[in-house]
């Protein structure tokens, strides 16, 4: 199989070539036409696998740049993850004039609110401030079809499990969740069980 093959835009297989990408790894293969459909999904695969543009590509592929609306929310633990996954999408979307803003604690928040002002497609961040963005009305989810997580198993902690739900409901009732999880310990499956609806399940 290869990108041609994924019915995605051109100026998107353009991002992923310049990127040096040649053909889908296995994960993207697997998930990228499903995750087209709007399917909640549930994959399991480590770092190295290319899981990150897996779940970058149908985001950009699903944006509409010509919206200000957010429309994709990717959920990962740490700051560092969110910076590299947000350089992801920069890359991979440079040719689509689609706005990805990065957000975490420990950075000022009125430099978020400022930004959250202009047209923001894709938000990378962790739960916290995203959650206080949410709560303020700047972050606004209530058409936002896209629920990311990444390192679903590290984000799932007691301490982030609480903020990622009532994050959810900022979200409409038929928003698509995509989980990606190194493992699969009971907090991911009890997660799965309470808010995806019939996930395909990925296992690489
Ligand atoms: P990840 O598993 O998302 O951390 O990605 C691991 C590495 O693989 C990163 O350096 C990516 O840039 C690279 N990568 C992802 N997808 C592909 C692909 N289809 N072809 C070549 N390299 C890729």
């Amino acid at each position: 199989l290869d990108f041609e093959d994924l019915y995605i835009k051109r100026g998107l297989l353009m991002g992923i070539f310049e990127a040096g990408f040649e053909k889908p790894s296995p994960i993207q293969e697997e998930t990228i036409p499903v995750a087209l459909t709007g399917r909640d999904i549930l994959a399991r695969a480590k770092n190295g696998t290319g899981k990150t543009a897996a779940f970058v590509i149908p985001a950009l592929e699903r944006v509409n740049a010509k919206s200000p609306k957010t429309q994709a929310l990717i959920l990962v633990p740490t700051r560092e993850l969110a910076l590299q996954t947000s350089q992801v999408c920069k890359t991979l979307g440079k040719h689509l004039g689609v706005n990805v803003m990065v957000t975490t604690g420990g950075t000022g928040l009125k430099d978020d609110i400022i930004r959250l002002n202009e047209a923001v497609h894709i938000l990378v961040g962790t739960p916290g401030r995203i959650l206080d963005l949410a709560g303020k009305g700047v972050a606004d989810f209530t058409e936002c079809p896209t629920f990311i997580m990444d390192e679903a198993d590290k984000l799932l902690s007691p301490e982030f499990t609480p903020i990622i739900e009532q994050l959810l409901a900022y979200f409409p009732k038929d928003r698509q969740i995509m989980l990606f999880s190194a493992t699969f310990p009971l907090v991911v499956k009890s997660f799965m069980d309470k808010h995806l609806n019939q996930p395909y399940e990925i296992n690489l």
